[in-house]
């Protein structure tokens, strides 16, 4: 019997509010429309995946994919999703006897749910996984503005459905001849219905998580990060990460000296096009390291005007932003101030202070440390200020 998949990623993610799609978000190591695409190929049950995109993201080839065990398409999809599984349709082979359709969002779907939905589909025409209701459902009516329960509704008859769904070639076609009809639908099984086919439920899986918010992907990532092979051993890499930062600035007559957003008197300071504050630079360059977000050279040129003598913190904050957006956590820093003179251990509390502030760490994440370099080499002569950081960052 030959099988194919429609794997619908048509949603764009809004609600995750990341600046990807979520479909293209890191799960474990694999993004999550990979980790769904995999667990098709890889199931040995099915002969061809079409995926569905939204049409901007095959339009500029964005999208990297490993196929596995089965043919692979990836075609543009429409505005709601019944229009994406209409277009996968078109491209499914004409000797697929079953299509089975599945949410891209539910990367964590097992080979059992896969199984068990594609031979019930075979059998009955039409099939789900679905999950009992575990909580008490409730209907509700809004009543001056205010929500107020309807009815209690029996439990034991309240489902709710994942994907996969299953159907045979026939059953889907006249499913999604109802959807064109105008019908909105949230998925095929309800034009299914809507077309007069009987559809089977069988047992879903409740780690088969619909991936929508962000307590959702931090519920898979729990989920991915739990996963254990036969071993033991970790399946996922764990999503911590470290970055290393070097900076080092001339020391020069009439300029101040700034080291970690701190004044401290000098008779020089330290020469360069912001404030030269070389420990802000350093931990600046650790962070974007650890994310791989590039440098500080490249996100705040020296020249450009806009940085002149500008306020390193502020960089170092704009560089967390910046992590933060592509979904990393700091955990800790620690730094090691390369300097003769002057004597940089009465300072170090109000370092840590400020750069705790800036990266909105405890104080007792961030460390930093003095050295002289024993009168060796430049900064041994006190020509300059050298700094080495490291941070720790781990993804949200
Ligand atoms: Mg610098």
């Amino acid at each position: 019997m030959k099988v194919a998949a429609i794997i619908v990623a048509g949603g764009r993610g809004e609600r995750l509010g990341a600046a990807m799609p979520k479909q293209l978000l890191e799960l474990g190591g694999r993004t999550i429309l990979q980790r769904s695409l995999d667990a098709f190929t890889s199931s040995g049950l099915v002969h061809e995946v079409v995926v569905v995109l939204p049409a901007e993201l095959v339009a500029s080839g964005s999208v990297d994919l490993e196929y596995g065990g089965a043919r692979v398409t990836v075609v543009a999809g429409g505005a709601r999703r019944q229009d994406s599984v209409a277009r996968g349709f078109e491209t499914v082979s004409q000797d697929a006897e079953v299509v089975l359709v599945h949410d891209a969002a539910r990367p964590l779907v097992t080979r059992d749910v896969i199984a068990r939905t594609l031979a019930a589909a075979a059998g009955d025409g039409a099939a789900i996984a679905a999950v009992g209701a575990r909580d008490t459902v409730k209907s509700t009516e809004t009543r001056d503005g205010r929500p107020i329960v309807r009815a209690t509704l029996p439990r034991d008859e309240i489902h709710l459905a994942q994907t996969p769904q299953g159907f045979r070639r026939a059953v889907l076609a006249e499913a999604i001849a109802v959807g064109v009809s105008g019908v909105e639908a949230t998925d095929e099984a309800m034009l299914a219905e809507m077309a007069g086919h009987p559809v089977r439920l069988v047992e879903g899986d409740v780690g088969n998580v619909k991936i929508t918010t962000e307590a959702d992907l931090r519920l898979a990532r729990a989920i991915v990060e739990s996963e254990r092979d036969e071993k033991g051993a970790a399946m996922a890499p764990r999503a911590v990460r470290i970055g290393f930062g070097y900076d080092l600035h001339r020391l020069v007559e009439g300029r101040p000296l700034v080291l970690g957003g701190v004044r401290i008197p000098y008779e020089r300071g330290l020469a360069g096009h912001s404030d030269a504050d070389a420990v802000c630079h350093a931990v600046t360059d650790a962070l974007l390291g650890a994310c791989a977000l590039g440098d500080i050279g490249r996100l705040f040129p020296d020249t450009d005007p806009a940085w002149k003598d500008a306020d390193s913190v502020a960089l170092l904050q704009g560089a967390m932003a910046r992590a933060r957006e592509a979904g990393f956590e700091a955990v800790n820093i620690d730094v090691v101030v390369v300097a003769e003179r002057p004597k940089i251990g009465p300072h170090v509390a109000a370092m840590r202070e400020t750069l705790g502030r800036a990266l909105q760490l405890d104080e007792g994440a961030i460390s930093v440390k003095a050295k002289t370099n024993e009168g060796v080499d430049a900064t041994g002569r006190g020509e300059a200020i050298a700094v080495h950081a490291v941070a720790l960052v781990v993804r949200r």
